[in-house]
């Protein structure tokens, strides 16, 4: 039987102190899994970075002079962590008969992988990385993440609980996956729609090795916004409701003014004041939420490249060639 080629999809960014020691860790996880005959040796790590402004992609060239099993490609400027994983996966369409998306930090437990190649050998197409707990977590993350998950869930789209971006993906479910064209990712959403079989492996979050989350709260929101937006229209649903709610609320004040004015009271202003301020506040959240799918529209109509590569590992970077032919001519 044929061992599948396994590539391990690893987006960097910023990362200078960690490569060094989570490289390893990767390579540890390839060779061990060769040596047990589960995968081909032609098995890689490819790494992808996101447009780095520190060594990191000094540190992935120089890996890949050292060892034919790290490779990687490089962004033309940073595009953030989703657009990442997805250029390493395209990148290793056609050639890897399977990938798993790993971060970079060693906060994904890299032996997870090895259980994650045995569910795919048994028939799975894509298998989902799913935390067992979050105790590596400050309070306050563990409790916005779980309340999001919830919430994605009232809205009608389709996750993974405690599931990340850690997960294997088949070649054939990699192809299908192929043909979501759309620009806002929210790639743990979008694997579901894929269909195919599927299974879990649990793991433990671990804290980073080093260096600091790139995943302040305000991309945190936007990871969340965008999740929701791009893939349920429930909030532009939920809109409609609330139009109906407020127009029954307003039907209510008019009738206990006209009962005030019937009986001589005197129906205060700062009522109506805040009546006003209500239904001014309420059309504005639904503009604003409007606002939100239209940009997204506009953003999708537009189809810019999601990824862009400037570099590879593997391609003579532009002027070296002169530096080969002078070598070659003895100059
Ligand atoms: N990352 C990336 N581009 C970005 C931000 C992050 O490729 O713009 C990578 C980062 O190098 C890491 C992974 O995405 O491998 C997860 O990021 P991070 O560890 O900062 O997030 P956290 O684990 O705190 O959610
Ligand atoms: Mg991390």
């Amino acid at each position: 039987m044929k061992l599948p080629v396994l590539y391990l999809i690893v987006p960097c960014y910023n990362e200078e102190a960690v490569l060094g020691v989570t490289s390893g860790m990767f390579l540890g996880e390839i060779d061990s899994l060769v040596s047990l005959e589960k995968i081909s040796p032609d098995s890689r790590v490819l790494f992808v970075d996101d447009g780095s402004a520190d060594r990191t992609w000094e540190i992935i060239t120089d890996l890949s002079r050292k060892d034919e099993r790290f490779i990687g490609i490089r962004q033309s400027r940073n595009r953030g962590h989703q657009n990442a994983v997805l250029a390493g996966m395209m990148e290793a369409r056609g050639k890897a008969d399977a990938v798993v998306s790993v971060d970079c930090d060693g906060q994904d437990d890299i032996t997870a992988v090895g259980r994650m190649v045995d569910e795919y050998l048994s028939g799975c197409d894509i298998v989902y990385g799913v935390r067992s707990s979050r105790k590596s977590d400050t309070f306050f993350k563990r409790f916005t993440a779980e309340r999001f998950y919830k919430l994605l869930e009232k809205m009608g789209v389709e996750t993974v609980f405690n599931h990340a971006d850690y997960r294997l993906v088949s070649a054939r479910a990699l192809d299908a996956f192929a043909d979501f064209h759309e620009v806002n990712l929210f790639l743990r959403g979008m694997f579901p729609l894929v269909g195919f079989k599927t299974a879990s492996v649990e793991y433990e979050r671990k804290e980073r090795i080093a260096g600091e989350s790139h995943y302040p709260l305000k991309k945190m929101l936007s990871l969340a916004g965008d999740g929701i937006t791009s893939l349920s229209v429930k909030p532009l649903r939920m809109i409609a409701v609330l139009g109906i709610v407020c127009a029954i609320l307003s039907l209510a004040g008019l009738i206990t003014a006209l009962v005030f004015w019937a009986t001589g009271a005197n129906a205060s202003i700062a009522a109506v004041i805040a009546a006003v301020f209500f239904v001014g506040a309420v059309q504005l959240i639904c503009v604003g939420v409007l606002g939100e799918y239209i940009g997204k529209i506009y953003m999708e109509v537009k189809g810019r490249p999601r990824y862009i590569i400037s570099d590879r590992t593997w391609d003579t970077p532009r002027g070296a060639e002169n530096d080969v032919k002078k070598e070659v001519s003895g100059k």
